[in-house]
This record gives structure tokens, C-alpha cells and sequence, in this order.
């Protein structure tokens, strides 16, 4: 399946794309990860995005339409793929529909997950990860199974990102709002949008059924 999760951050598109991998083999592509792994590595791409995603504020358009050109003919793709994060405003949403077409590919749906503001601000400012390997927990839901050590891959480097402090939360929400919001009018009149006010693994599916049948 071909499938754009759309939502705040820390709505769960991370969660759900995990979820949704698992059904039928579709990789989850998130431009997220991406550019965090591309900053830890002190990539030429990680310097130029590094700013932007430490206050919060979106990173260029151009930048992201290059990663997702060369993502999105990758192998691994052939199967399906669940985007995590992309397209986050309408420049981007308006070039994937010229990449798609120029690769013959259509989007079978857009998910978006409508989650209320106070909920997501106590998930993000409770949230950490492991800075090796990229697993989530929660301080509160899911802390490691030994405190301070991940239970993945053993490291114990597991941190706060330094995009969710108070200040950078509440800067992304306004970003979403701003830039990213308009993406669900869009999708709307392309009649691929199902949304969802909530995260929950049965409620998305059964959303989703009918368009992923
Ligand atoms: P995420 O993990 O999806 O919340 O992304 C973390 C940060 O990476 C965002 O706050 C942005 O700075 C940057 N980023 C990720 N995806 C995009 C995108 N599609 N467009 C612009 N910036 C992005």
C-alpha cells in the first residue's frame, strides 16, 4: 500500500506506520529519521537541516524533494511505503504528485490523525529516545525495561531530542499549523483523505479497510 500519514507530531504516524509495515510489507520511509541519522553521521545534508530541526522550524522544501526523489525509487519501495512525515507542506505535496506521476505510482490513501493538542504536548514532553538506535519510549507508558538502558540494542544514550523541549514543541505546533495543516483541505479534494481522531491500532484499520481492502 501507498499510504501518507498526516498528523501533528507525536500523533503517532511513527506508530502506526510501524503497525501498517507489518501488515503487508510496505516499508515506512519517515523524513524525519532521515535527516536525524544525515546530522548524526555530520553529513553535508545533516549540516544544512541541523538548525531548522533543533528550533522546530521546517527544513527547506528543495532539501526534503531531494531526499524523497532518490527515497522513493529505492527497492524496497516495490512494495509499498508508508510516508511518516512527508510531505509536511503544499510545495511538497504538489511535487510528490509530479514525482508520482512521473513514476506511474498512485497513493492509495491519506491518513491523517486528528489528535487534541493536550494530548500530544504530554506524549512529546514525556518522550525519549534512544540516540543509537532510534527506539521510542515513553517516561510515563513505555520506560526501558531497565532504567536509562534500551532494551533494542543495549546502548545508554537515551535521550530528550532537543526538538522536544517545551519551547521547540510548542514552535512545531504552530509550524504544523501554519505550513502543514492546509495538507488535509488538499488531500480532501482528491478524495484520498480518511481521518481519524485517535491513534488506536483498531480504529485505524478499520478506517483504512476500505481503502486498502
Ligand atoms: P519528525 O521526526 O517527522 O517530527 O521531524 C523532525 C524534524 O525534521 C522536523 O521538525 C523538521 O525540522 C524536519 N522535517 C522532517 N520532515 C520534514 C519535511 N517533510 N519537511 C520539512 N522539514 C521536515
Amino acid at each position: 500500500m501507498k499510504i501518507i500519514l498526516l498528523g501533528p507530531p507525536g500523533a503517532g504516524k511513527g506508530t502506526i506506520a510501524k503497525l501498517l509495515t507489518e501488515y503487508d510489507g510496505s516499508v515506512q520511509i519517515s523524513t524525519g529519521d532521515i535527516l536525524r541519522a544525515a546530522v548524526a553521521a555530520g553529513t553535508e545534508l545533516g549540516k544544512q537541516a541541523e538548525a531548522a530541526m533543533s528550533a522546530g522550524n521546517l527544513v527547506t522544501d528543495e532539501l526534503i524533494m531531494g531526499i524523497m526523489e532518490q527515497r522513493l525509487q529505492e527497492g524496497d519501495c516495490k512494495n509499498g511505503y508508508l510516508l511518516d512525515g512527508f510531505p509536511r507542506t503544499i510545495p511538497q505535496a504538489e511535487a510528490l504528485q509530479v514525482l508520482l506521476e512521473k513514476m506511474g505510482e498512485k497513493l492509495d490513501a491519506v491518513l491523517e490523525l486528528d489528535i487534541a493538542r493536550d494530548i500530544i504536548i504530554g506524549r512529546l514532553t514525556t518522550r525519549r529516545t534512544c540516540a543509537q538506535c532510534g527506539e521510542i519510549y515513553n517516561v510515563i507508558s513505555k520506560p526501558p525495561k531497565v532504567e536509562g538502558v534500551c532494551d533494542v540494542c543495549g546502548s545508554n544514550e537515551i535521550v530528550q531530542r532537543d526538538d522536544e523541549t517545551e519551547e521547540a514543541i510548542s514552535n512545531r505546533l504552530e509550524v504544523y499549523q501554519d505550513q502543514t495543516a492546509p495538507l488535509s483541505d488538499f488531500y480532501k479534494n482528491t478524495g484520498l483523505l480518511t481521518s481519524v481522531m485517535s491513534s488506536d491500532k483498531e480504529t485505524v484499520m478499520t478506517a483504512l479497510g476500505p481503502k486498502i481492502g
